[in-house]
């Protein structure tokens, strides 16, 4: 299978070096890697969560020395991808960083609501001042502005809004179809990640449903772990494709160069 989120410990909050990641994606058979370490946000936004702005052209310089090195050794093909935060008042900072750049993937992540990283576990204490629904409300739109923005590959963690078990206290349906809608329109794929498994929610991102109506719209989908640690690559990937073959997918698409290619599941 191919894993197209992959961290290292150039992002501060990561354990493990590049040729670890490479090392345990070997281990466990994947075709394809993509790293896809955090791109540094502007200045206004908190630093700790991404890589320092200087920090860049090593990170690229790795991934295409990984990339050599592992076709001279037999696989996995490892690819240079980014995670770039959905911040819509840096649109032009984001973009000009993500240009900046040969990447072959970019994934959107929704991080933020306004200044606050709902998905810092450090922050936890901040859900209490929201009512649920009025939150998945807010998440499920920011999400769909970031499909739209066209800055993006794939929507990572598309329902990452559950992952400390906030959950809403009615169908969470319509949301669904906005944002199957919204990638569906945007030409963007959605991803099943399987670090969910790993957090409280205990669950892959997407829901079943979510996905099944992502389906529905002819959305494609990407696998990836989002692995934080060397054993984390490919981890849970047994679940993911039992979930996509649940929803009615039989392929999922790898991207190179920002095109996406089919690979069937
Ligand atoms: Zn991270
Ligand atoms: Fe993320
Ligand atoms: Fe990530
Ligand atoms: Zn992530």
């Amino acid at each position: 299978m191919i894993d197209l989120h992959i961290h290292t410990e150039r992002c501060g909050h990561a354990t493990g070096r590049m040729e670890q990641y490479v090392e345990a994606g070997r281990a466990r058979g994947l075709e394809v890697m993509c790293f896809t370490d955090h791109l540094p946000m502007p200045e206004a936004y908190p630093q700790h969560y991404t890589m320092r702005p200087e920090e860049m052209p090593a990170y690229v310089g790795d991934v295409m020395a990984a990339s050599t090195a592992s076709r001279d050794s037999g696989g996995p093909e490892i690819l240079l991808g980014i995670e770039a935060d959905w911040l819509p008042d840096a649109f032009t900072e984001v973009e000009r960083a993500i240009a900046a750049h040969p990447f072959d993937l970019v994934l959107g992540s929704v991080h933020f609501l306004g200044d606050w990283a709902f998905d810092d576990p450090d922050l936890v204490a901040r859900y209490d001042a929201w009512q649920p629904d009025v939150l998945w409300e807010r998440y499920f739109d920011e999400v769909a502005n970031a499909a739209a923005s066209g800055l993006y590959d794939v929507i990572a963690h598309p329902d990452l809004v559950k992952k400390f078990g906030s959950l809403p206290t009615v169908d969470p349906g319509p949301w669904y179809e906005q944002t199957a809608l919204a990638l569906a329109e945007a030409g963007c794929a959605v991803e099943v990640n399987t670090a969910g498994l790993r957090k409280p929610v205990r669950e892959i991102y997407p829901a079943l449903d979510l996905l099944k109506a992502c389906r529905r719209r002819g959305v494609p989908a990407t696998t990836g772990s989002d692995s934080h640690a060397p054993s984390e690559v490919g981890e849970g990937f047994d679940l993911a494709r039992e979930l996509l073959v649940e929803a009615g997918y039989d392929s999922v698409v790898c991207f190179r160069q920002r095109v996406a290619t089919e690979v069937a599941l």
